[in-house]
């Protein structure tokens, strides 16, 4: 397919007329060129690899071209690519919603699945939202969240996003206004304060009358700052939503299938929301899809009064393609034993991250399941660092202060080396 190769012309087209995330069309940062990806690999146009420290932003848990995902994709492009979800189902969505409400906590039972991470968090608010409607209490129509936080792109999910490094100055005229508690201070393995919960209690007991529901990421922030909090917290959160007569919704659309080292972090705290968002690792990588579990009492209560349906409705609900990788990627998290892979990657990169603790200019430097974070005091030289780690052969993209990685689950120990012996040049580079 040679109109599909990666000259000059083509990169200078790139530059002139594509968007790529967060950048300038005038003045971006360069963008490498891929030619292919197979396991932890990323090969450039001129030959050379990169071990993926990143799993193409938490999603290739799997590594790139595992042969069991893609063969169930290449045998579903056979019978069906797509076909609209109104009115019509099939195999592959069924199967796939077996797999999650058996995956996740049980009282979650009903799944609406979509096109996105944004668009499931979306959906997620606005079952809170049309949920109080139909218990007669339109009243509560606001958010409440925790600072730090990161739910997506799109507008109500930008609404809860953390107020300064989400987007909320420059969308301010547009934006609901949400509540904000502040962010949970308690480290995931410190003695609990009962003293974090403070702000949250205060908020809940000042608001609840118009808060429909509290939305967070369970134990990882990921986006917002890469934090892991006590599961305390969380216990405490979901004591004061009950309460309240909150509810309470579950962004584990970075943390779902295993990443923090358990299958969905929640379960480090052994309590579950009334509704769950799940995107990111769920098709392997493959394809774009998300999904929105809920509990029958949710689901029950959108069914009451008028419209009596739920409001929402994607082109590609359940895309076929989509669900049928999914399936064989949650297939081959049980038969790796993913449990025991995300353990050893946290053993080595706490193992081989713990010298940047005394290094000059390292803020602070974590480790749960398979995440590794180096923070430094100054924001890294993104342009600088980029072009380093090329350099040295991994893929490592850092932002602000923040030098992480959250590798495929499949990384061998002497790549996983690389990535945080990487990750240790870059933090001492950036003093
Ligand atoms: C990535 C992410 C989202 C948004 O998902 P998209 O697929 O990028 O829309 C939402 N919440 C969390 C916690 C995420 O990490």
């Amino acid at each position: 397919m040679p109109e599909l190769q990666l000259d000059s012309a083509s990169l200078a087209f790139d530059r002139q007329h594509l968007w790529h995330p967060y950048t300038s069309m005038t003045n971006p940062l360069p963008v490498y060129p891929v030619v292919s990806t197979k396991g932890v690999r990323i090969r450039l146009a001129n030959g050379h690899e990169l071990i993926d420290g990143m799993s193409s932003w938490w999603c290739a848990v799997h590594g790139y071209g595992h042969p069991a995902l893609d063969a169930a994709l290449q045998e579903q492009v056979e019978q069906m690519a797509h076909v609209m979800f109104g009115g019509l189902t099939h195999g592959p969505a069924v199967e796939l919603g077996r797999r999650l409400v058996r995956l996740t906590p049980a009282p979650l039972e009903h799944v609406f699945f979509s096109d996105s991470g944004s668009v499931s968090v979306e959906v997620a608010l606005k079952m809170a939202l049309q949920y109080w409607q139909a218990a007669g209490k339109p009243g509560k129509h606001r958010l409440l969240t925790i600072r730090g936080g990161y739910h997506g792109d799109t507008f109500h999910a930008m609404s809860v996003c953390d107020p300064v490094t989400g987007m909320h100055s420059l969308f301010a005229a547009s934006l609901p206004q949400q509540l904000f508690a502040p962010r949970p201070e308690c480290r995931f393995d410190s003695p609990w304060d009962p003293a974090d919960l403070k702000g949250m209690e205060a908020l809940l007991a000042k608001h609840h009358e118009e808060t429909a529901a509290v939305i967070l990421e369970p134990i990882v922030q990921g986006a917002g700052g890469m934090w892991f909090y006590h599961p305390e917290y969380l216990r405490g959160v979901h004591a004061l939503c009950k309460k309240y007569g909150v509810l309470l919704i579950f962004d584990e659309i970075a943390t779902g299938f295993g990443r923090s080292g358990r299958l969905f972090a929640a379960e480090h705290a052994g309590i579950s929301p009334d509704i769950m968002c799940v995107g990111k690792a769920l098709t392997g990588g493959y394809m774009t899809l998300a999904a929105t579990l809920t509990t029958t009492e949710v689901a029950n209560m959108l069914s009451c009064g008028n419209p009596g349906v739920f409001m929402h409705g994607p082109t590609f609900m359940a895309n076929p393609l989509a669900c049928r990788v999914a399936c064989a990627a949650l297939d081959e998290l049980e038969r790796c034993g993913w449990q025991q892979r995300v353990q050893a990657i946290e053993a080595q990169l706490q193992r081989e991250l713990e010298p940047a603790k005394t290094m000059a200019g390292v803020h602070d430097v974590r480790v749960l399941g398979a995440i590794g974070v180096i923070e430094t005091e100054k924001p890294v030289d993104m342009a600088t660092l980029q072009r380093f780690f090329v350099a040295e052969g991994v893929w490592i993209r850092p932002f602000g202060r923040l030098i992480y990685i959250m590798p495929p689950y499949i990384i061998e120990p002497a790549d996983l080396s690389r990535l945080t012996a990487a990750q240790l040049a870059a933090a001492a580079m950036s003093t």
